[in-house]
């Protein structure tokens, strides 16, 4: 792109995006919640530092016309907001450490609600949060994607391990999924990754089976974005195909977040979204080649045009799960054992990128040595075993259970 434009562009973008001051609300479970206003979806970097104990908000490409300078009660000290250069900062000064959430962004009518949400917590040394994992269940609703054998249908499929990684993710200390689609809804491949952003993702995993005209093709398979693989395909596109898609890029609402004009405004931190991605993508298909049950389509990671990968900086997968069209794949992605298998390893794989890329201020980063899992009313020892790849003497032990019934609501220890 042209500097002058861009320029342009960046001062347009800069002008219409203001940020106001809302209020403070407390809920009755202790939650605060910090909400400003602004034009549009904003691409918001938010950490914590400690010394003295903070947390920081950088909305880019923003204003502020009144910069704010609140006192409020503990733990909470004061809340900060003045521009810099570019962006406004949101600074919350606070007494202690708290437990925090990534900020989302919510549409109500013609504004974007920005909710900063924070508790206190005497047990943390350190402001801790959650990841945010954005499971997208492909296709759904009119859209049933591709067919197996006995009218199997990927959106069903999809669904149903999205669901099994949920479970998995949200019953997982340090964890919080967000579910891109959670029954089974028409969602535009816009809105998919636009929601990702909005819910304050840290990566986002879009879950599918492939579909071949011919049924010997098998396997698993990993997919990251990249803007060559989008180029070629775009090239070789049919003419229906490039309407349907100018048509939905078209789609994209006023308050949307600009992906492709962020990519030219922040081409550090987009080449970093898609190392990071192929990272996240090589720890999954290194989990689906040791899973027993799948085989490997491809066995390094592919680039392809998947429109819903493309946001700048959430690191960004697409997991195949099999070919739907393939008998044996269809008859394993059919059962739940076979399903739980690819949420496995895909939770297995999300988990080890983490160790190896640790999060400022996550629990993943500040305890690394086990995973605290808390059992849910039916949940048996076996299927706990199978779903996190250990053994049911790994846990009796590591928990010294000595073989005593398990209960819901007790957290146990769990070594990967
Ligand atoms: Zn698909």
């Amino acid at each position: 792109m042209n500097k002058f434009l861009l320029l342009l562009l960046l001062s347009l973008s800069a002008q219409s995006n203001e940020l106001v001051f809302k209020g403070i609300e407390e809920t009755e479970d202790e939650i605060i919640n910090i909400e400003f206003k602004l034009d549009k979806v904003s691409y918001i970097n938010s950490y914590n530092l400690k010394n003295p104990s903070r947390l920081v908000y950088e909305v880019n490409q923003s204003t502020i016309e009144n910069p704010i300078n609140e006192i409020y009660n503990y733990p909470i000290k004061k809340i900060r907001a003045s521009k810099d250069e570019n962006k406004t900062r949101i600074v919350i000064d606070l007494y202690d450490s708290v437990y925090w959430w990534k900020p989302t962004q919510k549409q109500i009518d013609d504004d974007v609600l920005v909710s900063l949400k924070l508790k206190k917590d005497k047990n943390l040394a350190i402001s801790t949060r959650d990841i945010v994992v954005a499971i997208d269940a492909g296709h759904g609703g009119k859209y049933p994607g591709a067919v197996g054998p006995n009218n199997i249908l990927e959106k069903d499929v999809t669904l149903l391990i999205a669901k099994e990684l949920e479970r998995t993710l949200r019953d997982t200390d340090g964890y919080q999924p967000v579910m891109i689609r959670s029954g089974d809804e028409t969602i535009s491949l816009n809105d998919r990754y636009q929601n990702a952003r909005k819910l304050g993702a840290d990566i986002f995993i879009s879950i599918h089976a492939d579909g071949f005209r011919l049924s010997s093709v098998k396997g698993a398979s990993v997919f990251i974005w990249s803007e060559e693989a989008s180029s070629t395909v775009a090239r070789n596109l049919s003419e229906k195909q490039r309407k349907r898609i100018q048509a939905d890029i078209k789609n994209l609402k006023p308050s949307d977040f600009n992906e492709d004009l962020a990519r030219e405004l922040y081409p550090d931190i987009y080449k970093d979204k898609i190392s990071q991605s192929k990272k996240l993508g090589t720890k999954i298909l290194d989990q689906l080649k040791r899973d027993p049950y799948t085989k490997i389509h491809k066995k390094d990671v592919e680039f392809a045009d998947f429109r819903v990968l493309k946001s700048i900086d959430i690191p960004s997968v697409l997991v195949e799960s099999g070919f739907i069209t393939n008998p044996e794949d269809a008859e394993r992605l059919k059962g739940k054992p076979g399903r739980r298998m690819i949420a496995r390893s895909i939770f297995l794989g999300v988990h080890n990128y983490f160790l190896e890329n640790p999060i400022n201020g996550t629990m993943v980063e500040n305890n690394n040595e086990f995973l605290s899992y808390k059992i849910q009313k039916g949940d048996v020892l076996s299927e706990i075993a199978i779903r996190f790849g250990v053994s049911v003497e790994s846990i009796n032990e590591n928990n010294k259970l000595n073989n005593k019934p398990i209960y819901p609501g007790q957290i146990i220890k769990i070594y990967i």
